[in-house]
């Protein structure tokens, strides 16, 4: 079953800092440290992209980023469970089970800034007939104070570069300033790629959470494309957030967006929630499987593309290592 299935092959998170009985779990790849320098975790990066199985395969790269404590892990837990479960029908599991993966649980635990990495690469069948391996990204930051938005904008870009879809994860609403740090990011992602490459990113999602407007646009993608479409529309407006709005079209290749709805007070307000789906809102859970089902159904995996090239799981390895140096100075 599943059940035997996830608790076989999904790490306790609580045990994270253990190395390892060989089970999956979330390996810090990148950390941003208090002097603010970046701290690359290249032996533990190794292990999982140079893995037999997958270092020849081409890899599409799944990042998800934005502040912490916007339930980014919780999320990422529901696509792991989609994973493990081979995209079958059943794969939100049974109403009782608790969510296990990445760390998402609220509280006062310390929030590191940087990259995260699920330590196993799924290997995926498209309907093409080719088979690509699938690699998922936690990416967080803080935002909340001049240097440490530069930490986060470095996070950021390197994600953005590094993943063939980036999801930023926001909460309530696109505000103007969720804009200006995404023109950040995007412009220190621009800079390192001009020294090297052409065109910069691939697909950004727009993930809204807790979106509360539903009868101006409806929950989902569409309501969310609409949504976004009215918000960056470049028109009279000030010059500076005409450029943001320019910039970020720029940018990528594909832009979208999703509207969520909240998922009750029980998620958001319980500190003895375990994640488990009895407790979460029926019209949270419908968009949670239509999300991820777009997200991550085979046919909607796009690999990883530099300059038109795509890239295997040991190419990854190379331009991770590379883009760090960059920032490194
Ligand atoms: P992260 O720091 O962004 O990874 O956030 P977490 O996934 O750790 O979640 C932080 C808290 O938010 C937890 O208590 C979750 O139960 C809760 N949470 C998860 N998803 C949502 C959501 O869509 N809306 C709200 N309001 N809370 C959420
Ligand atoms: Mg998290």
């Amino acid at each position: 079953t599943l059940r035997s299935f996830v608790d076989k092959n999904v790490y306790d998170w609580s045990s994270e800092e253990e190395e390892t009985d060989g089970r999956a779990r979330p390996v810090q790849v990148l950390v941003v440290k208090d002097d603010h320098t970046f701290e690359l975790d290249e032996a533990a990066l190794c292990k999982i992209l140079l893995a037999e199985e997958v270092r020849d395969r081409e890899v599409v790269a799944i990042s998800v980023a934005g502040a912490f404590r916007k339930g980014k892990s919780f999320l990422m837990d529901f696509m792991l469970r989609y994973m493990y479960s081979q995209a079958s029908d059943e794969w939100l599991g049974d109403p009782d089970e608790p969510l296990t993966g990445f760390s998402w649980r609220g509280g006062s635990e310390r929030e590191t800034t940087g990259i995260q990495i699920w330590s196993q690469v799924f290997l995926v069948d498209k309907p093409d007939g080719s088979k690509v391996a699938v690699l998922l990204m936690d990416t967080q930051g803080t935002f909340d104070s001049q240097s440490t938005l530069r930490d986060s904008a470095t996070v950021f870009a390197l994600s953005t570069m590094i993943s063939s879809m980036q999801v930023y994860n926001i909460s309530q609403n696109v505000q103007e300033d969720d804009l200006q740090h995404l023109q950040l990011f995007t412009e220190y992602g621009r800079l390192a790629m001009e020294e090297t490459f052409l065109k910069p990113f691939q697909s950004m999602i727009f993930l809204v959470r807790d979106w509360s407007f539903p009868y101006e646009f409806p929950y989902g993608q569409e309501g969310g494309m609409k949504f976004l479409e009215k918000r960056l529309k470049v028109k009279n407006q000030h010059e500076e957030l005409q450029n943001v709005r320019k910039h970020i079209h720029s940018c990528f290749t594909n832009i979208s967006c999703f509207l969520m709805p909240h998922p009750g007070l029980k998620v958001a307000t319980n500190p003895h929630f375990d994640g488990r789906l009895k407790e979460i809102d029926q019209e949270f859970i419908n968009n949670l499987q239509v999300l991820v089902l777009w997200l991550l159904c085979p046919k909607n995996l796009d690999v990883k593309e530099i300059n038109g090239s795509k890239i295997t799981c040991r190419g990854l390895l190379e331009y991770f290592k590379a883009y760090i140096k960059i920032y490194q100075g």
